[in-house]
């Protein structure tokens, strides 16, 4: 790749970042200059317009576009370079300017949107490492900043889910795979693979370099077996790591073998679908966040994307949960505390990542400092183990308190860091340059009455330096040692040997004094790092009781109750409820709702009814009950048994990929293939909907048959399966596994009102009609609506529908069955849409389709009269 255009004039300089760019291709790079990261040719016009930055040219004729960030400011604008997904490479001046010769720049430190770590916690990068293994994909996940890694081994499909939901910023693979690899996961992911040398990732080569990164002589004591392919990955990223940040970050310790079993999977799709930690309003997230800090946070994301599914630490979690939430005193000192408690993970991260300021030490500090009350506090209670007393974190406290300063900069300052009293050294050079002031008292006075010139002035310019000022006035004469420095109009300058030798101490005291308080700086972060260990477990135990509180918090404000944890077949909630909706309903009263589902009875359930009466919150509510007593939180309900599930499937609502060339029945179609193929008898399935984005016979057949698969499947799992087509509830009669429920409605004179009870017996319409009353759809439309349902109905024998036994569905009467029902299919979608949200082009390509649809609607309504 040429750097430099053909046209423009080299020069040292521009030699240098040449040299330094043609390194890192693929990066942008910041090229220090003085106080500015200068960024030139395309890199500029980049960075200028995803930063808003001004683009300048360096030359008059304007052949180097130029665009740069102040240094100070850096990391914010990397923070905002690595979310937009691009990578920096920070070529830093390693050398001080001397005015003479080009500086010496160097490349420090490379920046990406996986190994990134900001420090206000807004990005926190994930690497993720993948080798194909056949069936099988190898893959490593580490997350830089927390120092959290794991490798394993899944089937193809299953790796590609979890990496999904693990949402990494930069993907590795073998350069040989990336073709492959690229068509399987940029699209989900919104990523570029990054491509690395196949050697990188050779296991036997990766065991021998992870051993050695964690001093120790095989991989077999953390659980894996020599030759793992997973190691390999572990190696690759960890290598990946050690390469962009130019150095091993200690607080890499360990790496864990993946262990699907011990956790309640949950894919991307689901976790979407169940608005977990994203959604338009509150979400699972928001309403069980109660906690104090950054580390708490984090951890409850993690607890509520990996939910355990082992009974006995569940247990123990609730046994916690339990007793903050019958000591509400103690909850409010331990929520004080924990608030005060800052990120340790983070700072330390950054620390070891060679990116760390006083400010990320002084967090540490000031956590340690807390750490004694809160060992006082959870003394005798459940809690106290995340707490234990460990002498080395005291004394690291002690020290970080002697030799910080109170307020900390953000950035190294010299002067600001280190206390005065902690080091003699320090003291002295600071006492130097305090005396400084009075020792040019003194002289000035001495000299004065010495030399008998009142007028004499001490000054000092960047020039000469410090000089003794006579003014002409009293053409006096000055002792013949005053050096003449400067002549001005009125004034005469001089310099003395001992003014000079002042100077020289004051200078040499200043620098010196600079030297000791960055040496004595990186004392204490070394250190402290040596404390890495124990630092990481404080702030795991930190972490994890901020959210045992914050989870005992809501239990007793919300009237969580403790769900019973059993590998029986029964599911049982009474009056549940759903936890985010009853939230949202602030006022009005949520109307609880039993769920029971045996697998030894009936473990699959239709629910029927209107729109709008309620569906889609009950099989919610299932799902995330389930998630919440996984985790180890009590329940919105008077009481549940919940059986130890392995997975939950959710198919939901209707969701157009159209940038992904997906349409809405093909994501539909390809979220429900993955439920069929990967679910089992511990498995809770969602179906919401199932067969809408089509015609209604297909849709209804394809419904039915999925019903039926589910019904006589060997993998017993339990289903919950909303549905508008009513038809569907004969197979409750039909199968002993099926009930049928429905949300009652009552239908009064002013039309029907949403009861939002679940009743044990299907719904005998589905009211369609009088949602779109009230929905507001015009009078004529109703009417003839009714006439056309009622012609419909009076057509449509029973027999004519499709019957488990045989299913008859007749193709040519297909098309003209329920045009209304495209009509509204139409109206629905053209509803649901978000103008806001879409590019111009996909709003044109949604248009298109939408006209498409009408044509034919009209259509079919012209032949049908
Ligand atoms: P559609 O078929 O149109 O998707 P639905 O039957 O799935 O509708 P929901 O979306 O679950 O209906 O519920 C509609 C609204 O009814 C919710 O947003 C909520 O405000 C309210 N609602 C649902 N269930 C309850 C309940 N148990 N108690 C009180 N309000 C409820």
């Amino acid at each position: 790749m040429k750097v430099i255009p053909e046209d423009v004039k080299m020069t040292p300089m521009l030699e240098q970042y040449s040299y330094w760019k043609e390194r890192y291709p693929e990066c942008l790079l910041f090229f220090r200059m003085g106080d500015f990261f200068e960024m030139f040719f395309r890199d500029a016009e980049e960075a200028s317009r995803v930063l808003d930055i001004t683009l300048t040219a360096r030359d008059s004729e304007k052949k180097i576009p130029m665009a740069g960030v102040p240094c100070h400011a850096a990391e914010n604008y990397l923070s905002r370079l690595v979310e937009a997904g691009y990578r920096v490479a920070v070529c830093d001046q390693v050398e001080e300017p001397d005015g003479k010769k080009l500086v010496d720049r160097r490349v420090i430190r490379v920046v990406t949107p996986g190994t990134y770590a900001s420090s206000d916690g807004r990005s926190d990068g994930r690497l993720g490492a993948l080798v194909p293994r056949g069936d099988l994909l190898a893959f490593a996940l580490l997350v830089p900043c927390t120092g959290d890694f794991e490798a394993g081994v899944l089937p193809f499909r299953e790796a590609l889910a979890l990496l999904r939901s693990f949402e990494p910023g930069d993907i590795l693979c073998p350069a040989s795979e990336e073709d492959h690899l690229a068509t399987l996961l940029e699209p989900s992911l919104g990523r570029k693979l990054v491509p690395r040398d196949r050697g990188d990732f050779d296991p036997r080569r990766g065991e021998a370099y992870l051993a050695r990164a964690f001093s120790v002589a095989t991989l077999e004591g953390f659980g894996f077996s020599r030759g793992d392919p997973s190691l390999g990955c572990a190696a690759g990223a960890l290598r990946y790591l050690e390469e962009t940040q130019f150095s091993l970050p200690s607080h890499i310790r360990k790496l864990r073998p993946y262990q699907p079993r011990t956790f309640l999977y949950l894919d991307g799709t689901t976790r979407k679908n169940l608005e977990l930690l994203q959604g338009e309003g509150e979400t699972l997230f928001s309403v069980l966040n109660r906690c104090k800090n950054s580390m708490g946070r984090r951890t409850l994301r993690e607890w509520i994307l990996r939910p355990l599914r082992d009974d006995e630490r569940i247990r123990e979690r609730q046994d916690r949960v339990a007793y903050v939430a019958e000591n509400p005193a103690f909850s409010q000192k331990a929520a004080a505390l924990f608030g005060e408690c800052q990120d340790v993970e983070r700072a330390l991260g950054r620390l070891s990542l060679g990116v760390g300021t006083p400010r990320d030490l002084g967090a540490l500090r000031h956590t340690l400092e807390i750490l004694p009350s809160l060992e006082e506090l959870v003394k005798g209670t459940p809690l106290e183990e995340f707490f234990p007393e460990i002498p080395e974190l005291r004394e690291l406290g002690n020290l970080l308190f002697r030799g910080l300063e109170r307020d900390l900069p953000g950035s190294w300052k010299p002067g600001g860091v280190v206390r005065s009293g902690f080091d003699e050294e320090l003291d002295r050079y600071r006492a130097a340059q305090e005396d400084g002031e009075k020792w040019l008292r003194e002289y000035l006075a001495r000299e004065r009455e010495r030399t008998g010139i009142r007028t004499l002035k001490i000054g000092s310019n960047k020039v000469f330096g410090y000089y003794l000022e006579a003014s002409r006035a009293g053409n006096q004469e000055v002792p013949p040692e005053y050096l003449r420095k400067q002549t001005l109009v009125s004034a005469e300058r001089y310099i003395t040997e001992e003014l000079k030798q002042f100077e020289e101490t004051l200078l040499a005291s200043e620098s010196l004094g600079e030297q000791r308080e960055r040496t004595l700086y990186e004392e204490l972060c070394s250190r402290t790092l040596e404390e890495a260990p124990r630092l990481q477990d404080l702030a795991r135990g930190i972490a994890q009781a901020d959210v045992l509180r914050s989870l005992g918090e809501v239990a007793w404000e919300r009237k969580y109750v403790r769900p019973q944890l059993s590998s029986e077949d029964l599911l049982e909630v009474v009056r549940g409820r759903h936890p985010v909706v009853e939230v949202s309903l602030e006022s009005r009263s949520f109307v609880p709702n039993d769920l029971v589902l045996s697998r030894g009875g009936r473990r699959i359930a239709i629910v029927t009814g209107p729109n709008m009466a309620g569906k889609s919150t009950y099989l919610r509510m299932g799902a995330l009950l389930i998630i919440l007593a996984h985790m180890g939180s009590f329940v919105p309900a008077e009481s549940a048994r919940i059986p130890l599930t392995d997975r939950i499937f959710t198919r939901i609502g209707a969701r157009d990929e159209l940038d992904r060339g997906n349409s809405t029945f093909m994501v539909e179609m390809v979220e429900t293939a993955n439920i069929l193929h990967n679910l089992s008898s511990r498995s809770f399935v969602v179906l919401d909907e199932i067969g809408r984005g089509t015609s209604t016979y297909d849709g209804m057949s394809i419904a039915w048959a999925i019903l039926e698969y589910l019904a006589r499947s060997e993998h017993r799992a339990r289903v919950l399966f909303a549905t508008h087509y009513h038809e569907l509830t004969k197979l409750g009669e039909e199968y002993p596994e099926i009930a049928n429920l429905s949300m009652a409605v009552e239908e009064t004179e002013e039309g029907i009102a949403f009861l939002h009870r679940v009743v044990p017996y299907p719904a005998d319409r589905s009211y369609g009609i009088e949602v779109a009353r009230l929905a507001g759809i015009p009078e004529a439309v109703l009417r003839r609506s009714r006439e056309l349902l009622e012609r419909f109905e009076r057509d449509q024998s029973p027999e004519g529908l499709p019957g488990s036994s045989a299913p008859r569905i007749e193709a040519p009467a297909q098309k003209k069955l329920f045009p209304h029902a495209e009509g509204q299919a139409l109206l629905d979608d053209l509803a649901s849409l978000n103008p806001d949200g879409m590019t111009p082009l996909k709003a044109l390509e949604m248009l298109y389709i939408l006209k498409k649809r009408s044509l034919q609607v009209l259509e079919e309504q012209k032949n049908d009269t």
